[in-house]
């Protein structure tokens, strides 16, 4: 923690440019700070809390050339960050969800890893006339057919998964050498499944199905159209549940020597069977059996956990009206902060804590607050909006946004706004331009009258 707070020391010189910074930020001093935190998390106090707080704002004010006194929730909101509270319960959240429920099945690993030394490729065989199937280049039923005779397949299952925002399902067919239909069975997911669920359990339908036909010393097929499923049969190292049931099964299958071989066909492929299945697991999606398999995939997780946290920082952000912020600052405004650069007069003039009189006589550095143009007091929302001195840079700025955004935007605080939400990358640009100008000027005009 002490090397996070002391990193103002860190940064060289020239400062790097806020993008650099930002990365530094999320993948090095971040993970530092919740190195962990799943497990020791639970302990922290409020007290712990304020302090990581206290060295997060500490950070992100080195990081972004704040002054010292600007609040934290105003540097979250304008640097898009989200606060240091909430990205650590966030991980908590993950930990809690993702690892501690879970240990049985890591546990369960050493047991995995046997299958997979026993699992050798031999389920992918590497005839061409399988690949001819694999490209789609078998149409017709006789081309089919004579794929069969040659091959000595006594069954052939065609699997597919399909997902939409209705639902899932996945639907597995076995016809047999002749292509009669043998069995067809399709099975519902709950909408939070996931694509690579729905494909891989089609398939462990379709073995399911051909440990009860096949007989001893005989050959099936199993033809996907997923890659990743494929692809991840093919690597030794892919440890997910679904995948080590496959392998289990197939070296089962294996073992009571009854071949089975998986192929990747390409999903448009008119291969007869195919369409079928497509059309079988569009139907399991909207199908009224109960679900059997309702595991949630991490990935549902992760992003109900990431909503979550979202809408609190929202809401923490809107509790938090600070006045002296400028403009109202959407959250997640920043889709691209690794490129985006804000400068730090940008960051003051949003802030208001930068060098204007109402804030320097507020900080007991100015014994008046006024403006020197005599219009009131001179705060970061007067010298933008309506301060005569800063005419000619208002103007030019309506200027030129109006003509790149092609929108007639009359007020400056309303281009700010719109700029900011839009978050392009050359209009960020043309704000930052506007508020070194802006800054130079307020600076100038607070050292006129001291
Ligand atoms: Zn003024």
């Amino acid at each position: 923690m002490k090397v996070v707070a002391q990193s103002r020391r860190y940064l060289g010189h020239p400062k790097p440019s806020l993008p650099i910074l930002r990365r530094i930020h999320d993948a090095v001093l971040i993970p530092k700070i919740t190195y962990g935190i799943g497990v020791i998390g639970k302990g922290f106090s409020e007290e712990t809390f304020k302090q990581l707080t206290a060295v997060h704002r500490k950070l992100l004010i080195t990081l972004s050339g704040g002054y010292k006194t600007t609040p934290y929730l105003s540097l979250c909101k304008i640097l898009d960050i989200i606060p240091i509270r909430l990205q650590i319960e966030q991980q908590m959240y993950k930990w809690n969800y993702l690892y501690s429920s879970q240990t049985t099945d890591v546990l369960n690993l050493s047991i995995d890893r046997a299958v997979e030394e026993k699992f050798d490729k031999s389920f992918a065989p590497e005839s061409e006339e399988v690949k001819k199937l694999a490209r789609g280049k078998i149409k017709t039923q006789e081309e089919l057919n004579a794929f069969l005779a040659s091959n000595r397949y006594s069954y052939l299952c065609f699997t597919d998964g399909s997902k939409d925002e209705t639902g899932c399902g996945y639907a597995s067919i076995v016809y047999d050498s002749s292509l009669r239909k043998i069995t067809e069975r399709t099975e519902p997911l709950f909408k939070y499944a996931s694509v690579f669920q729905c494909e891989a359990l089609a398939i462990i339908n379709a073995l399911e199905t051909l440990e009860k036909k096949i007989r001893f010393n005989s050959m099936s097929l199993v033809l996907t159209d997923s890659e990743i499923i494929y692809k991840a049969l093919m690597r030794t190292t892919k440890q997910h549940l679904l995948i080590q049931c496959i392998r289990e099964k197939l070296v089962r299958l294996q073992n009571e020597n009854k071949t089975v071989h998986v192929v990747q066909v390409s999903s448009h492929s008119n291969v007869t069977g195919n369409e079928d299945v497509d059309q079988l697991a569009k139907r399991a999606r909207r199908s009224k059996k109960k679900v059997k398999f309702d595991v949630i995939p991490r990935s549902h997780i992760k992003k109900q956990i990431e909503q979550h946290i979202a809408c609190k920082a929202m809401k923490q952000f809107e509790q938090n009206k600070s006045r002296s912020l400028m403009i109202n600052i959407p959250m997640g405004w920043n889709t691209s902060p690794y490129k985006c650069n804000i400068s730090k007069e940008l960051l003051w003039l949003l802030s208001g804590h930068g060098p204007f009189n109402q804030y320097l006589h507020r900080m007991r550095l100015k014994q008046s607050p006024t403006c020197p143009c005599g219009e009131g007091d001179m705060s970061n929302h007067h010298i933008v909006s309506t301060c005569s001195k800063s005419s000619q840079e208002r103007d030019n700025l309506i200027v030129e946004a109006t003509s790149q955004e092609s929108e007639l935007t009359n007020t400056v605080t309303r281009v700010l706004e719109t700029t900011i939400a839009s978050g392009t990358l050359a209009s960020i640009e043309l704000i930052n331009h506007f508020a070194k100008e802006i800054i130079k000027l307020s600076s100038n005009l607070c050292n006129n009258i001291n």
